[in-house]
């Protein structure tokens, strides 16, 4: 997870003077690349240019947590948002998508560690037992049940701790390191002729009948533009006041393979619990445990400032989660930390949707859960650009941003108010007090997590 941007390919140059494109896409990670792999897998001949503003990979898609993951815990939002039968049809795909980043990674000699080894959802306190019933009941009734229910002995046993009360468990989930995948796409990206610059930020968007992206040495005009840059997109007018910019923290241990086998933590496995500003963690190929926490800070106007990059100013705090929570691995020291930006979306759900003219496209709002997502997201995005009429572009999630955020300064102000709302309760469930009244009442002004809120 720690492992430098590797992947072997040439250097990307910066853009500089003029170029024409057919597809410009502002942002390299998962989303920019899977959309440039997939419009040149059905248009071939199509001139494709891919801008990052440092390093295709160097965003999210980088230094997440790897979780690989589908939409079934997301089934209550994706019917609300476009009904049973399309979050039925979405939560299927994107179990396909997972398996799909494996197939492709071996297809093309990428070292990610891909495992479909899948992953737990537990409750750490006993408010949280339950948190995914009526996810899984609302699965059954549409005569699904990706998730196996598990004894609370069998749920501890394989999250190596008793920590860990209750839980389901979803077998298609999977693991993989996401910057080794983050380069590997880029590697297979230039292999087919996409063409990758870097270090050359989008500093300006000429709304000209043919769009042009302007960036500090250069500009690209093409007859098709695509946004796909996480929460770095609140640049643009349109999207700044549809998400939410909060920080995600994670924390990288030494290696310590001993201490994680005699806990029963399996590689390949992935465990979150059900609070809002969740813990995630899983054990790398290397021996070492990754956990992460969500809910680290909020962006004023959603911009994603220094705070979000390098080391994490948090990672003493999270530390101490994952050894309360990993009681084996008392002592074993850190060998890194680092804080991302999370694109949080109203309903916890992408968008895929164009601004205000049909050759310009983003897509965005994953919400913490984008490794698997992403892919789908490629294939939307791409069927848009093109302007095809499919599944695709059709489908649920192609929608204007959803609503109901306040606006600036009361959406950062209320923000903070919520956010340290969830973090009292969360301090009283894990206590075993109750919430205070008030707490419960701000708590679910929240954007949902993996549990829906009420
Ligand atoms: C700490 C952390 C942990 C996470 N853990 C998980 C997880 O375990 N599982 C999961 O599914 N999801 C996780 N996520 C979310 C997941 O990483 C993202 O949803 C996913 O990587 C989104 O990919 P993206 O391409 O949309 O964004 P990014 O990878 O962030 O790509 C956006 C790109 O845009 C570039 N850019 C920014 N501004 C400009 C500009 N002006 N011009 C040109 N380029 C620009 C950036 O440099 C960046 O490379 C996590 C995120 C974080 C931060």
């Amino acid at each position: 997870m720690r492992q430098a941007l590797t992947d072997a390919a040439p250097e990307a140059p910066q853009l500089s003077g003029e170029e024409t494109a057919d597809i410009c896409i502002v942002g390299g990670g998962y989303t920019g690349l899977w959309t440039a792999l997939r419009i040149n897998e059905l248009e071939p001949s199509a001139r494709v240019i891919v801008l990052d503003a440092v390093l295709a990979g160097s965003g999210a898609s980088g230094r997440n947590g790897g979780f690989a993951m589908t939409f079934w815990h997301h089934f209550l939002a994706l019917e609300r948002a476009c009904g049973q039968a399309e979050a039925l049809r979405l939560a299927r795909t994107s179990a396909e998508a997972v398996s799909s980043i494996g197939d492709f990674c071996r297809e093309h000699g990428i070292d990610s560690g891909f495992r479909a080894d899948g992953w737990l959802w537990t409750a750490t306190n006993r408010a949280q037992i339950g948190a995914w019933a009526k996810t899984v009941e609302a699965l059954e009734r549409s005569g699904e049940t990706p998730f196996a229910p598990l004894a609370p002995a069998e749920v501890a046993a394989r999250a190596g701790s008793e920590r860990h009360l209750a839980g389901v468990f979803e077998a298609g989930a999977a693991t993989v390191q996401p910057a080794v995948l983050a380069r590997g796409l880029r590697r297979v990206a230039l292999e087919r002729g996409i063409e990758i610059f870097e270090r050359s930020p989008m500093v300006g968007l000429e709304r000209t009948p043919v769009l042009g992206v302007r960036t500090p040495h250069g500009r690209v005009r093409a007859r098709g533009v695509v946004i796909a840059m996480n929460a770095w997109a609140a640049s643009l007018k349109e999207l700044r006041g549809r998400f939410v910019t909060i920080a995600s923290d994670v924390v990288l241990t030494e290696p310590a393979p001993d201490r994680l086998e005699a806990a029963g933590l399996r590689n390949g496995i992935s465990i979150s619990d059900s609070r809002l500003m969740v813990h995630y963690y899983r054990p790398t190929s290397d021996g070492r445990l990754a956990f992460g926490k969500g809910g680290g800070n909020l962006a004023y106007g959603s911009r994603v400032g220094e705070s979000f990059n390098g080391p994490s100013p948090r990672a003493a705090a999270v530390a101490a989660h994952m050894y309360e929570l990993e009681p084996a691995l008392a002592g074993v020291p850190l060998a890194a930390s680092w804080v991302g930006p999370i694109d949080r979306s109203i309903d916890g759900l992408p968008f895929f949707t164009t601004l205000g003219r049909p050759d310009l496209i983003a897509g965005l709002g994953f919400s913490g859960n984008g490794v698997g997502p992403s892919v789908l997201g490629g294939r939307i995005l791409a069927s848009m650009a093109l302007e095809r009429e499919d599944q695709w572009s059709r489908c649920g999630l192609v929608r204007p941003p959803p609503r109901g955020l306040p606006p600036e300064p009361l959406r950062y102000l209320g923000g903070r108010i919520v956010r340290a709302a969830v973090a009292r309760r969360e301090r009283a469930e894990d206590a075993g007090r109750n919430p205070t009244w008030i707490d419960r009442r701000l708590t679910a002004l929240a954007p949902p997590g993996l549990v829906p809120v009420d």
